[in-house]
């Protein structure tokens, strides 16, 4: 149905009470029956707020890729006025956010975000995931059967196609018969993809090999105008030349500890993981793609959704349109320098006033009141093990190989040599079915022998076999963050559960993609058109963002969303 239909319908039943009153009354008083039953926009008008339409011109969707919650309010003295702070002091804040599920990585954030729903139904249950119909490792935004469009290279052989449900994006290119636009810009292809969906106009990412934004056929058989004419401008060679220093002196970095750490990992070229950064090229790396792990990936992002904003008309009709928005740049900083350090703390600081620069030309070129604007995070992040047993937390680090070899080793003792698993990935164990159905050896039996081994292991708490969810023993809440990654032919078999502070393969820096609440909690944020200043601290979850979304703009919501609008947003 069409958008302005739903809206007259909706409206039409509003005032259906209002029209009977009128033909109600005694025939005799009425001198002057209505000629004509009120039409859609008398209705609107009844109802228009003064000044604003009755549905956003535009929504922003905001992704900080790796913004845990805590940051919010750790840095909220340093934050301007026009940032962070004026979504937290006159939006609608959800203060107790979390995944709804185990896979906390950056492909399956965006894509839940904006599917509102779970890896076991959207397909994307990690960055990467083993296939089983495949055979093989698969990208979450891979497809061979594309082109690149805007360079030469294969970053651009992306598309949606591995995501098995719609969008916001999606069901308001349904709502409006395609008439709203929706584009998607993030430096990782996946962070731009996925969100923006598979009805987007565009969805454009950065391309480290030429320092480019690129898309691919998938959307387009060429890069439209504004996005070439940006590149001309060529941003990051301007970036490279620069250093990155901080933006304040080094004493007041009061919310991070000091700059030269033997736990952060250093940018490739330097020598040591301390201010100012530089961004050379080095063996196989091109400085674009260090680029990345700085505030100058922040930036190149919002000036690019700006010339999107402008080159693709975005809010400037009676159609909502939909612009998603990822920074992926927090999530390069804090992998190398991690939660308490003072490139993080600066980042943030800066990513602030990108943002608040974002709004201000939103306000200026839709109009203050006219765009409403949610912000979260893909996931959160670790603290780095190194950093919190300064404070006597338990935390460490698994060496890659740890797990699998050991599973390995205890299938052989077992039931003698042969490849019995598939993959080791996303810390789950994708057992090798055919063997094990050749050699009469049962899923359950398989599970008991790697569990055996395994609970031996430092750092490990648990083997969850995911086949018998309703039979392990784990807190409630725990349950259903694994029943969400089920599926069946893209997730593992057995899910190894490390302790919290506890992560695999990184002996510097840290990670994400853990249950615990330092992954899962992130912040959603909603503010401007229909948006009341208030707060929830009852637990939400993820999924609720895209209903929510949807509830506002009064559409139907993605096929697969298993969450709930958050109500108090409404009252
Ligand atoms: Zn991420
Ligand atoms: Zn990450």
């Amino acid at each position: 149905m069409h958008y302005f239909s739903l809206q007259r319908l909706v409206w039409a039943v509003f005032l259906l009470p209002v029209s009977f009153s009128i033909y109600a009354q005694p025939r005799n008083q009425v001198t002057q029956p209505s000629k004509v039953a009120p039409t859609s926009q008398t209705a609107v008008s009844v109802v228009r707020k003064a000044g604003l339409p009755n549905h956003p011109k535009l929504v922003v969707g905001i992704v900080i890729d790796q913004m845990r919650y805590d940051y919010l309010y750790r840095y909220y003295d340093k934050y301007s006025t026009g940032g962070f702070r004026r979504l937290m002091d006159e939006g609608f804040n959800c203060r107790n956010n979390h995944y709804h599920y185990a896979a906390t990585y950056t492909g399956p954030g965006h894509a839940a975000i904006y599917t509102g729903s779970a890896p076991a139904l959207n397909g994307i249950v990690g960055n990467e995931f083993y296939d089983r119909n495949l055979g093989r490792l698969v990208y979450c935004a891979e497809d061979t059967t594309v082109e690149t469009v805007g360079a030469t290279g294969t970053a651009g052989h992306m598309s949606p196609r591995n995501m098995l449900a719609t969008t916001i994006g999606d069901q308001l290119k349904l709502a409006t018969d395609g008439r709203a636009k929706v584009v998607g810009i993030a430096l990782k292809d996946r962070g731009s993809i996925l969100p923006a969906g598979h009805a987007a106009d565009g969805a454009y990412w950065f391309d480290s090999k030429e320092g480019n934004w690129i898309t691919s056929t998938f959307y387009r058989n060429d890069l439209p105008q504004w996005a070439q004419d940006f590149n001309a401008k060529r941003f990051p060679e301007q970036y490279a030349k620069q250093k990155w220093e901080t933006v304040l002196p080094l004493d007041k970095y009061t919310e991070s500890s000091a700059d030269d750490q033997p736990f952060e990992a250093s940018l490739p070229g330097e020598p040591k993981a301390v201010f100012p950064h530089e961004f050379v090229t080095v063996a196989g790396m091109s400085k674009f793609e260090v680029l990345r792990t700085s505030p100058f990936g922040d930036a190149l992002t919002k000036e690019f959704a700006l010339a999107a904003l402008k080159g693709e008309q975005l809010g400037q009709d009676d159609i909502t349109d939909l612009l998603c928005v990822s920074f992926s740049s927090p999530d390069y900083i804090g992998h190398s320098f991690g939660t308490y350090s003072i490139e993080t703390e600066d980042n943030y600081i800066r990513l602030d006033r990108q943002l608040a620069d974002l709004f201000a030309q939103l306000d200026a070129t839709v109009g203050k009141g006219a765009w409403l604007a949610f912000l979260s995070a893909d996931h959160g992040v670790a603290d780095i093990p190194g950093f919190a047993k300064t404070y006597r937390i338990p935390a460490d680090v698994k060496a890659s190989g740890e797990v699998s070899e050991g599973v390995k080793k205890a299938l052989t003792d077992a039931y003698g040599p042969g490849q019995w698993t598939l993959s080791y990935f996303n810390q789950q164990i994708y057992m090798n079915h055919d063997l094990l159905a050749e050699k009469k050896i049962s899923l359950d039996d398989a599970y008991r022998v790697i569990k055996r081994a395994l609970l031996k292991q430092r750092g490990v708490i648990n083997l969850v076999n995911l086949h018998r969810l309703g039979d392990e023993a784990l807190p409630e809440n725990l349950a259903i963050l694994f029943r969400n990654i089920v599926h069946p032919n893209r997730s593992g078999d057995f899910y190894v559960l490390l302790q919290a502070g506890w992560f695999e393969g990184r002996s510097k820096g840290t990670t994400h993609g853990s249950t615990y609440s330092y992954d899962t909690h992130v912040p959603f944020l909603l503010y401007g058109w229909g948006i009341k200043p208030g707060q929830t601290l009852r637990r939400t979850r993820i999924a609720d963002i895209a209903p929510t979304i949807c509830a506002l703009l009064g559409i139907l919501e993605p096929s697969a969303c298993i969450g709930d609008p958050v109500e108090e947003v409404f009252k």
